[in-house]
């Protein structure tokens, strides 16, 4: 088995969502809103969370940066499943719907940035501006913003043997094309309700012991 690993970051690796979190603690009135349009699914994430970062001034970067690593919090035993997995020679990749300049700062002395996909911001204006690099194939039409199963796509032999580790509904169409999920809260039930094969977890060694289990398997 050659097993490659897609990993969500927001809610996954962080004990909570940064970007709910953000503008909870930054954004003026109006956010919420645009957070109620996408999660019932009126405006696509793309133009939702763009919009709600263009509430925010580019002068609140630092600020935003410093909140995040304050409070963000990562999840038990991620350093040592990141090397766990450099040693067992599996290649992992974390896939985001969050921005670059708060993901990064977080990951820095964990995981090369080549490992990272996500969304980038940029400072250059009075407010802040997203930009999507990963917008989705011409086998998605989810308007997805960071467009998960896409790079999944882009990435993965065929030979691979797909893991996604994720706990929302935007990890799902992911869910959908790997060939095992390690999921928690909403995932989870929308793993289990659609017959997905898949382990709920809380910890990141939760995670190992896993992928530990499913390797002797597969061996
Ligand atoms: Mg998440
Ligand atoms: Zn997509």
């Amino acid at each position: 088995m050659k097993p490659i690993i897609f990993c969500d970051f927001d809610g996954t690796i962080t004990n909570s969502d940064n970007i709910i979190a953000i503008m909870k603690k930054f954004a003026p009135l109006g956010w919420e809103e645009l957070k109620d349009g996408v999660l019932q699914q009126k405006i696509s994430i793309s133009t939702g969370v763009g919009k709600m970062f263009s509430l925010l001034d580019s002068s609140l970067k630092d600020d935003i940066i410093q909140f995040v690593k304050d409070t963000a919090g990562i999840r038990p035993g991620f350093n040592e499943f990141v090397d766990f997995t450099k040693q067992a020679n599996i290649p992992l990749y974390i896939v985001s719907g969050g921005m670059d300049f708060f993901i990064e700062p977080l990951l820095n002395d964990i995981l090369p940035s080549d490992c990272v996909y996500c969304n980038r911001a940029y400072f250059n204006q009075e407010k802040i501006l997203i930009e999507w690099p990963h917008t989705c194939d011409n086998q998605c039409n989810n308007d997805c913003g960071c467009c998960k199963p896409s790079i999944m796509r882009e990435i993965s032999e065929a030979d691979e043997y797909k893991i996604v580790i994720g706990d929302s509904v935007t990890d799902f169409e992911a869910a959908k094309q790997a060939d095992f999920v390690i999921a928690r809260d909403i995932l989870l039930e929308r793993c289990r309700t659609e017959e997905i094969p898949h382990q709920g977890f809380e910890t990141f060694y939760d995670v190992m012991h896993i992928l530990k289990q499913q390797m002797e398997v597969k061996a």
